[in-house]
């Protein structure tokens, strides 16, 4: 299934989009009687209380202040010079406004599937940066890892 990442943005806090309650992965329609698996993530932001005497316990709360983020990250030295770190990013939830957001789904079957695929968009990511980046630096690091990889591989089954 066709995702769009991010799956949340701006004023949309909540996944799937659509107004009736569904499955952010199969899109199966959810009644409010059978169990979900939902994905819930942000920060709430601290407030503190006080009568004028004394301080009463804090609040954590949702604030127009507070951005939601969900990024996974792939770090990397540069393949020449070794020195300078890069970074390629999938974003899966991207300055939800407030800081609070939630992905619904009908079982935790179709949460691995979702999770999975962005794992798969993840790679996509990685595959397509490195190459971009070993064209710049004119290099062949990727072709280097896979290589790297081979001898790996070998390096195991001769030890069988
Ligand atoms: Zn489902």
């Amino acid at each position: 299934m066709p995702i769009e990442l991010p799956i949340m943005k701006g004023r949309s806090r909540s996944y799937p989009k659509s107004k009736k309650s569904a499955c952010g992965w199969c899109g199966e329609a959810i009644t409010h009687h059978q169990p979900i698996a939902e994905s819930f993530c942000g920060a709430l932001l601290r407030y503190t209380q006080s009568d004028g005497k004394k301080r009463r316990d804090d609040i954590f709360a949702e604030s127009a202040d507070m951005r939601a983020i969900w990024r996974i990250f792939w770090l990397e030295r540069d393949p020449v010079t070794k020195d300078t770190l890069f970074g390629f990013y999938l974003s899966i939830i991207e300055d939800v406004i407030g800081g609070q957001s939630c992905a619904t789904f009908c079982s935790p079957k179709c949460l691995r599937s979702f999770l999975n695929y962005c794992v798969d968009k993840f790679e996509e990511i990685i595959t397509k940066e490195r190459k971009a980046l070993c064209r710049k630096r004119k290099c062949d690091a990727a072709k280097r890892t896979k290589e790297g990889a081979k001898k790996e591989v070998s390096r195991k089954q001769n030890r069988l």
